[in-house]
């Protein structure tokens, strides 16, 4: 098909220059960081780093794999970096980073594809930074899952794997992937209680209704045992100050307030202290945001039986949180050619469709990238 070449006018993006981004350009070069906004020719470059954010990429620039729409270089990768994740960690302190999203190419000649380097960085970021939110993005490591396990165990704040596009594309789009090892793979981090993000592309071929599928899919609902399994996630309300919740520390929450900073380095750990403790813990997370601690009363308990014989047992959870959907750019002409431009009022149409169907946030976009304004769709999905 025929696609005009210029970009429509909602694909203008800024462009990059102002302190804030002199700023990112000389700690991304100081401590000789890969980032994806350079690598993958990022259009929100100039926004994103005038901001002071950006998408650190591990595990060097050399990919093992060559997907159709990816612009890093693909190869055989050179030795990983053992100082790495220090690096990443101390970037994270000195930038103050509230939020970072970390991706890495595939290291499928590894033999746990990277996973423990992912974790290393994962874990030099709370020694360095206690308050930076860790988002990953992460590879399928092959279906490996343990490997996949090791870095589940760090309780990243968020964990991400995009999808990139409907299984019917998956040849042309990512080769070397398996759709649905991806959604197992989203299945299983949600099993464990953290907060799950995917991404796809759109104008890269598929039909509407592959997309609808798709996010019907990925909203399948899987069992999260042990955060709400025990009480029904609607009943929310924490009622009156009560001395008995306190977190580990003694700091009394009020309702909707973060813990975030108030649980620092030891926020896994703080919040299963709090489950044990019969207190419930926002179901979207145990580690992040907005955790209000609720005590189990008969009449939730009731609620929650009756919601577990009508099938709608609220330890249910879609197994993924937040969706974004973006506009796929071909970053040069030897990668797959743009099939459409998708609307602005499609983009909207999709945004409705996801969260009908239990995302607590997508969003939807010609320049969301699934990195793009990642703090605030954590914010958006906490107040969903
Ligand atoms: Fe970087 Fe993501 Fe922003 Fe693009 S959207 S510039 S990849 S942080
Ligand atoms: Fe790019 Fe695919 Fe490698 Fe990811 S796995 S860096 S999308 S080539």
């Amino acid at each position: 098909a025929f696609i005009k070449r210029k970009k429509p006018d909602w694909l203008r993006a800024r462009l990059p220059g102002g302190p804030g981004f002199r700023d990112t350009r000389e700690m991304v070069d100081r401590f000789k960081l890969h980032t994806v906004c350079e690598s993958a020719k990022c259009p929100n470059l100039g926004e994103c780093w005038e901001r002071g954010t950006a998408t650190m990429m591990i595990l060097g620039d050399v990919c093992t794999r060559s997907c159709g729409f990816c612009h890093i270089k693909t190869g055989r990768p050179p030795e990983y970096d053992l100082d790495e994740p220090r690096r990443v960690g101390e970037a994270a302190a000195i930038m103050g980073l509230k939020h970072l999203v970390i991706t890495s190419v595939n290291r499928d000649e590894l033999p746990d594809g990277g996973a423990e380097v992912w974790a290393e960085t994962i874990r030099e970021i709370r020694r360095q930074s206690p308050g930076t939110a860790v988002e990953v993005l992460i590879p399928d490591f092959c279906g490996d899952w343990d490997a996949l396990q090791i870095v589940l165990d760090e309780r990243p704040e968020i964990l991400n794997h995009n999808l990139e596009s409907v299984p019917r594309l998956y040849r042309a789009v990512r080769p070397q992937a398996i759709y649905d090892r991806s959604v197992e793979l989203l299945r299983r981090a949600k099993a464990q209680g953290l907060n799950v993000k995917t991404g796809i592309m759109v104008g890269i071929g598929e039909r509407e209704e592959e997309v609808h599928a798709l996010i019907e899919d990925v909203c399948e609902r899987t069992e999260v045992p042990g955060i709400d399994a025990d009480v029904p996630a609607t009943n929310l309300d924490p009622g009156p100050p009560d001395p008995n919740r306190m977190l580990p520390g003694g700091h009394l929450m009020e309702p909707g307030e973060s813990a975030h900073e108030n649980l620092g380095t030891e926020k896994p750990d703080a919040a299963s202290k709090l489950r044990r403790g019969g207190y419930l813990v926002d179901h979207l997370s145990p580690g992040w945001g907005h955790h209000a601690p609720v005590k189990a009363d008969p009449v939730a308990m009731a609620a929650h039986r009756d919601a577990a014989e009508a099938g709608t047992y609220p330890g249910m959870h879609p197994r993924c949180d937040i969706l974004t959907i973006g506009q796929y750019l071909q970053p040069t002409r030897n990668h797959l050619p743009i099939s459409h431009w998708v609307t602005p009022d499609q983009f909207r149409a999709y945004k409705e469709f996801a969260e009908a169907a239990g995302f607590r946030h997508c969003e939807s976009g010609p320049l969301v990238r699934s990195s793009y304004h990642a703090d605030e769709q954590v914010m958006a999905a906490q107040t969903a």
